[in-house]
């Protein structure tokens, strides 16, 4: 007898858009050919599914390697496994780049590096760059999933990273707005006022900078609330589909709450903010110095309750590889110790953790970290497990551990990863396939260059800038 299918997925418990149900998968030709009632159906590869879920993989749509540039923090080879390891089947990466990915011809290059090394799916962010209507059109018909932009300005010596990108200047964040509306796609803004961020800093004459409170004062609630404030008022009129970067805090969560309606936006946190506090990232140190910080528990609290009322949807790592050596160089001064954590291995395990404390259903934690990702930046086939869909899966077991350690962990910033050490989530990432084959199963197994180009489909995209026009 013929196979039917490629291969199929036989005994798990398979969240598909009606609910958690026992059936089994076939998959044929990178995409899902068939939901099966149990044992039907013959395959090449069968794969035992028993005792465990089938999830849509994670799509993560805010993730830094830098990649081809500073390979010593992590090659797009190292951290697309540790995203497969992590459940994660497509990643979005940002921009920032020695130099930015802020033109059609970077977008290129970038795509290029990527197609040839990549374990997983990838999409591209650019910077609006130079904002001239031929130049965001030529990023966009290179397949960018949406454009990036800072309302930060570039850290000191890294101009060449952020140009085109930073976009201190409420006069340029509104003309990138508008700009990106015109091509209907998302821009996403990581906000936080520039001008409060230099007061706070400024203020910090005299301070002890080894002290992480530093972190914390000179980059309050406050800067992220007025910049996002003033974006979202300018977005009356710009009329972008604007989505803002890691949300921090419970002040900017009353901002997103008094726009709802205003505007199409949305918004993001990241496990960092949900699952630690100011008190953990002074206890690991620079190492967990992240832009904007991780603040209070009444914050905390704040984005968990954003998340329950749909104010915020779509948690996202914005896993940030550095080297050790990047970190430990500024051991002492917070100021200027480079920002952000690995965090590709941590987002499914910790949101389903969630889950197992009744912080979430498993429907709202893969919505937040796949399906909601899939709708926003018009990903065709992507987000959820339905015939015809990309056979983009990972299995987990929820009665596992997974516990975070510098062993344990496939990034290659695993000794970065300072914030995260000793974290133990109940459930444990055992398979990951992207486009049907599988690239992790407890070790890595797949191949650099399997990875493909995401881009947004056409159609979904036209339709919604049509409705903008
Ligand atoms: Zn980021």
């Amino acid at each position: 007898m013929t196979a039917s299918y490629d291969s199929v997925i036989r005994g798990a418990k398979v969240l598909t858009p009606e609910g958690l149900l026992d059936l089994d998968v076939g998959i044929a030709g990178g995409r899902i050919a068939a939901l099966l009632p149990r044992g039907e159906g013959n395959a090449t590869i069968t794969i035992d599914g028993s005792g465990q879920h089938l999830l849509p993989g994670a799509i993560d749509i805010h993730f830094h390697v830098r990649a081809p540039a500073f390979p010593e923090r992590g090659t797009v080879e190292s951290e697309t496994r540790a995203a497969a390891a992590g459940g994660v089947t497509t990643l979005f990466e940002m921009p920032i780049s020695k130099p930015c990915c802020n033109s059609a011809e970077r977008v290129e290059i970038r795509r290029a590096h990527f197609a040839e090394h990549a374990f997983i799916n990838f999409g591209l962010y650019a910077a609006p760059g130079d904002l001239t209507d031929t130049s965001v059109e030529a990023m966009r018909a290179a397949g960018i999933v949406a454009f990036k932009i800072f309302t930060t300005v570039a850290p000191e010596g890294r101009d060449d990273e952020f140009f085109g990108l930073s976009f201190p200047d409420e006069g340029d964040q509104l003309r990138a707005l508008k700009a990106a509306a015109k091509t209907g796609l998302p821009i996403v803004v990581h906000a936080e006022s520039a001008q409060i961020i230099a007061a706070g800093e400024a203020d910090l004459v005299g301070r002890d900078l080894a002290d992480a409170d530093t972190h914390l004062d000179a980059r309050p609630a406050m800067a992220e609330a007025v910049a996002v404030a003033k974006l979202l008022t300018m977005n009356i009129a710009a009329r972008a589909k604007l989505h803002i970067a890691h949300v921090t805090s419970a002040l900017t969560v009353d901002v997103l709450r008094r726009f709802a309606g205003t505007s199409d936006f949305s918004a993001e946190t990241c496990p960092h903010y949900l699952f630690r506090t100011h008190d953990d990232v002074r206890k690991a140190g620079v190492f967990a110095k992240i832009n904007p910080p991780v603040r209070n528990q009444s914050d905390q609290d704040a984005l968990w309750q954003a998340i329950a009322d749909g104010i915020i949807t779509h948690v996202t790592t914005d896993h940030a590889a550095f080297s050790f050596a990047d970190k430990q160089a500024s051991i002492a001064n917070w100021l200027n110790a480079p920002p952000g954590t690995p965090g590709s291995e941590i987002l499914l395990p910790s949101m389903l953790d969630a889950v197992a404390q009744g912080k979430v259903t498993l429907e709202q934690a893969m919505a937040l970290l796949s399906g909601n990702a899939a709708d926003r930046f018009s990903l065709a086939g992507k987000g959820r497990i339905a015939v015809g869909a990309d056979a983009d899966l990972v299995l987990v077991d929820m009665a596992g551990t997974t516990e975070i350690t510098p062993q344990t962990l496939f990034t290659h910033a695993r000794d970065v990863a300072q914030l995260y050490y000793g974290a133990r989530f109940a459930c444990r990432v055992t398979q990951t396939l992207v486009a049907g084959r599988t690239v992790f199963d407890g070790g890595i197994v797949g191949e650099a260059g399997w990875g493909r180009y995401t881009s947004p489909s056409t159609t979904t995209r036209a339709a919604s800038a049509a409705m903008r026009a």
